[in-house]
């Protein structure tokens, strides 16, 4: 047997799409356009791509963005103080604080901070809280747990009544998909790193969500044959091991330098070290010696490809369906944010509930 794929990608253009309309016609026959705030503390490299990627994504389907950065020492009362400022600005109808935060800010405070009608992450203690209830509705569900359910309706799959299997219990991934499972009536059991025998447990799903952390952990015995399996991991692996110092040399014209828009290589590249051409010698991030000031120095790259917490090959033989790393549930989850920020704003104008 050979797993349907599940394409995040269409899925998520098609959720795009039905955005886009929904903002223009907010704008023509409302005046409303709606807008999200993004708060970015420090100058982590990651955190600026996907607060930029949210941003990119809110200008293409007409949703004004506002970035807020302060620097990596903003202290807490700053912070809280700008939450506070966009709380009460009327254009802001969603949120947005990229975690992870410096050490000596108080995470769970900011979070706290941030309007329950405003909090578009769906990660405020409130919204979470309803989601866990029975009978009550979350202001906005958190993004990647429900982008992982839409993925499941848009391939019609159904949930109510059918054995639904977690592995993760975190809580941005493992707890809220748990309760949207429980919510449309699955049959629930939830995995974490205590639990015993996994693969056995994992057998029983007709739906199987994965989301550890640990590439490619799920293995195809794991599988009840035709189960739908969401796979939620993003892990990175060296695609050559790490001892070979098969470096791949930026300068040198003759290697090859994985892009991440490549889409032979499905990865990307990291900056390991240098290499100095003047001494014929290579160090390793960090290690350059002071005396090699005015080397010709050459950047070196090692090239990563990025796997989810499935065996992708091995599973696909035995699921029924199966959502590829990349181009799975990544797509869905800015995708959710900006639906988040839609609902926002009509909620605003009394336009739902
Ligand atoms: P966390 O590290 O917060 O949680 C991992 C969970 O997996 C924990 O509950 C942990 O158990 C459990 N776990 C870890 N190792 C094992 C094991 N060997 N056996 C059983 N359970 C285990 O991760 P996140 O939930 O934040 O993320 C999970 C994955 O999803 C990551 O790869 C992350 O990159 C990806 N991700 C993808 C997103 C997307 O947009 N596609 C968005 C967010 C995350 P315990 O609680 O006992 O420690």
């Amino acid at each position: 047997m050979t797993a349907q794929l599940i394409d995040g990608e269409v899925v998520a253009a098609a959720v795009h799409s039905e955005i886009k309309a929904e903002v223009e016609k907010l704008k023509a026959e409302h005046g409303i356009t709606p807008g999200l705030a993004t708060v970015l503390v420090g100058e982590d490299p990651a955190s600026q791509a996907y607060v930029q990627s949210k941003q990119k994504g809110c200008s293409e389907v007409g949703i004004e963005s506002f970035g807020h950065y302060l620097s990596k020492d903003a202290s807490q009362e700053e912070v809280e103080g700008l939450v506070a400022e966009l709380n009460a600005n009327p254009a802001v109808h969603g949120i947005l604080v990229q975690l992870p935060l410096p050490k000596h800010l108080d995470e769970e405070r900011i979070l706290r901070a941030v309007g329950l009608d405003k909090d578009v992450d769906g990660f405020h203690p409130i919204n979470i809280g309803r989601l866990a209830m029975k009978g009550r509705k979350p202001l906005f569900v958190p993004c990647t747990p429900a982008g992982c359910i839409e993925l499941l309706d848009r391939y019609n799959i159904p949930i109510e009544g059918k054995e639904a299997v977690v592995l993760g219990r975190s809580n941005i991934v493992g707890l809220p998909v748990s309760m949207l499972l429980l919510h449309r009536n699955a049959t629930l059991t939830i995995c974490h790193s205590r639990t015993q025998d996994l693969p056995a447990t994992c057998r029983r799903a007709d739906i199987l969500i994965a989301a550890v952390g640990r590439p490619e952990m799920v293995r195809g015995d794991w599988v009840k044959p035709g189960a739908a399996v969401i796979d939620v991991g993003i892990n990175r692996v060296w695609v050559d091991h790490p001892a070979d110092r098969e470096w791949i040399c930026s300068a040198s014209g003759e290697c090859f330098i994985a892009h991440r828009k490549e889409e032979s290589d499905k990865g990307g590249r990291r900056k390991m070290g240098v290499y100095c051409a003047t001494h014929d010698k290579i160090y390793l991030k960090d290690e350059v010696p002071a005396d090699a000031e005015g080397c010709e120095m050459i950047d070196l790259y090692r090239k990563y490809k990025l796997v989810g917490d499935v065996d992708f090959e091995d599973v696909k033989e035995v699921a029924g369906y199966l959502t590829p790393v990349p181009g799975g549930v990544g797509p869905m989850t800015i995708i959710m944010l900006l639906r988040n920020t839609l609902t926002s704003a009509e909620r605003a104008a009394g336009l739902v509930e």
